[in-house]
C-alpha cells in the first residue's frame, strides 16, 4: 500500500511492476461504489468515468488510464490510487502531458509557460502494463498522437482530430492575445499565465472557437469523439463506448455516470 510520503509527482520514473495479488475485481467495484456514494465532490461524474476507466484497466480493455485531472485529490480518489497496487496495477503522479503536434509551430515561450501551468496540475496514471508507462513517461518528450491512442486505447481517428481541435485553439489564442496587446510577447505571457478569457473578433473566429473547444465524449468512456465517431453508430469510438456501458452496468456506475 502506497504511503502518503510516497505519492510524490513523479515527472518521467520507470515504475517497477508490481505483483499481482489474488484479489477479485468485484472487490475493486464494490470500492468503487462505495468512494462515489461517499464523496463530497460535486461533479460525480468526474469521477466516476476516472473509476470506470480504471476498471477497464483491470479488466484488460486498455492499457493505461489517466485520472485525476482537473480536481484535486479527495478521498475518493486516493482509495483507488491505494486499492489500484493491490490489484496488480502500477500508479504513478505525474504531469498532464502534451501530445507532440499540439506545440508544433507554436512559440517557445508560450510552450514553456503552458508547461509550467499543467505542472501545477497532477495526474494520476493507472497502468496494467509498466511498459507501457514507461513509453508514456520515459523522457519528458511530448507524447505522439500515435503513442497516446495505443496507450489509452483510443481510436486514432479521435486522438488526431483531438489534437487538430487543440492546435487550432492555441493558434486562435496567440491571434486574440496578439490583438489585445499589439504583439507584445511579455504582456501576451502574463495573460496566459492569468488565463484571461478569449474575445474572438467575428463570427467566424467564434465559429472556429467552438470547433476548437468542443468535446463529445462517446458516453461511458473519456474519448473525446471525431466527428467521423460521432456520426456512425458502429464506429471505433462506439464500439469502445458500447464495451464500457457494459462493464459499467456490470459494476453498477451507470447511476453514477452522466447521463447517456
Ligand atoms: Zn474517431
Amino acid at each position: 500500500m502506497l504511503e502518503p510520503a510516497q505519492k510524490k509527482i513523479i515527472p518521467y520514473g520507470v515504475l517497477e511492476p508490481v505483483p499481482k495479488k489474488n484479489t477479485e475485481a468485484q472487490e475493486l467495484s464494490s470500492v468503487i461504489r462505495q468512494a462515489l456514494r461517499e464523496t463530497t465532490m460535486p461533479s460525480v461524474e468526474v469521477l466516476a468515468q476516472d473509476f470506470l476507466d480504471v476498471l477497464a484497466v483491470d479488466a484488460g480493455l486498455k492499457p493505461t488510464a489517466v485520472i485525476g485531472f482537473g480536481y484535486p485529490m479527495n478521498n475518493a480518489l486516493d482509495r483507488i490510487i491505494t486499492l489500484a497496487p493491490m490489484l496488480g496495477m502500477a500508479t504513478s503522479m505525474s504531469h498532464p502531458w502534451q501530445a507532440s503536434c499540439d506545440s508544433e509551430d507554436l512559440p517557445s515561450w508560450y510552450v514553456e509557460t503552458l508547461a509550467r501551468l499543467y505542472a501545477s496540475t497532477p495526474i494520476h496514471i493507472v497502468s496494467a502494463i509498466p511498459a507501457s508507462l514507461n513509453a508514456l513517461m520515459t523522457d519528458g518528450s511530448p507524447l505522439s498522437p500515435e503513442q497516446e491512442s495505443h496507450s489509452l486505447a483510443y481510436p486514432s481517428c479521435c486522438v488526431n482530430e483531438y489534437h487538430r481541435r487543440r492546435h487550432a485553439y492555441h493558434l486562435l489564442t496567440l491571434d486574440m492575445l496578439a490583438r489585445q496587446v499589439n504583439g507584445d510577447e511579455l504582456r501576451m505571457r502574463r495573460l496566459v499565465q492569468s488565463g484571461v478569457a478569449m474575445a474572438p473578433k467575428d463570427e467566424a473566429e467564434t465559429t472556429a472557437l467552438l470547433w476548437a473547444t468542443r468535446t463529445n465524449f462517446a458516453p461511458c468512456t473519456s474519448i473525446a469523439m471525431c466527428g467521423a465517431c460521432a456520426a456512425d453508430s458502429d464506429s471505433p469510438a462506439r464500439r469502445i463506448s458500447a464495451q464500457f456501458r457494459r462493464l459499467a452496468d456490470r459494476a453498477g456506475l451507470l447511476p453514477f455516470l452522466s447521463p447517456i
